[in-house]
């Protein structure tokens, strides 16, 4: 059966000093409870190593990154590659978030490139989709979350499709406080767990797990995470206070 996932986004938010505080109250906080699902805290790269060395229960608390290079090494100054995030303990990453596609020009196939890199380097992608609040009114999501996933994705084979998290999160609810509707997260995370059973069947698609993202928090989170298709949140603004992010952990 796919994991239920909560993973944190903390973007370009804190510094190295703040960010290991933050790791350390999540991970003194998951010492109290069992929660009914996996926990990961996705981080700058500059705080990699030193929030893994903080964690005391990988279990418990995965780590990931919050992007990497779609080349292994080699002169492209100011880049991070799958390697070297695999190598701080990191385990997960996450590609293709909407701030990156819309700032940073990152296309389907320069993320294909990244999704394969991550997966040679034993990262788990969560990788994202949404569309942005026009194509919303012009009813084109469903189109554009298609075409997302299948030109990012589709060109895996099942069994390393099979390793993907996928994360929806519409644009225009991101750090805007404008959450979807639990009924508008299921009938398009329902539509996107549909796409892949036509491309890799019904057991893949069942076992895909799909997050909720965007202006998820404590007070919503429940509700969304009730929808049978809704298998957790990838969460931003509410991933920085741990009271707020152990608030949605506990959600489930
Ligand atoms: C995000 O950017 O991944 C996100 C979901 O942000 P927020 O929770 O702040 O809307």
């Amino acid at each position: 059966m796919r994991k239920k996932i909560v993973a944190g986004n903390w973007k370009m938010n804190t510094t190295l000093q703040e960010g290991v505080k933050l790791a350390e109250e999540v991970d003194n906080a998951l010492k109290t409870v069992e929660p009914k699902c996996d926990v990961i805290v996705c981080v700058p790269f500059t705080h990699l190593a030193s929030v893994n060395a903080v964690i005391t229960n990988p279990q418990k608390l995965g780590l990931g990154a919050e992007n990497c290079a779609n080349h292994k090494s080699g002169a492209y100054t100011g880049e991070v590659s799958a390697p070297m995030v695999a190598s701080t303990g990191a385990k997960y990453v996450i590609l293709g978030h909407s701030e990156r596609r819309q700032y940073y020009g990152e296309t389907s196939e320069t993320l294909r490139e990244k999704v394969a890199l991550a997966l040679e380097n034993g990262l788990t992608p969560i990788f994202c989709i949404g569309e942005v609040l026009e194509e919303r009114e012009a009813n084109k999501h469903f189109e554009v979350v298609k075409t997302q996933v299948s030109e990012g994705l589709f060109n895996l084979s099942a069994d390393d499709f099979g390793k993907v998290i996928l994360a929806y999160e519409p644009v225009w609810a991101i750090g805007t406080g404008k959450t979807a509707t639990a009924d508008q997260a299921e009938e398009i995370h329902a539509f996107i767990r549909s796409t892949i059973a036509e491309k890799y069947g019904n057991e893949v698609a069942d076992n895909t797990s799909i997050l909720y993202g965007g202006s998820c928090k404590p007070t919503n989170a429940a509700e969304l995470f009730a929808k049978p298709d809704v298998d957790g949140g990838l969460i931003g603004g509410a991933a920085l206070k741990c009271a707020d992010f152990m608030g949605i952990v506990t959600a489930f």
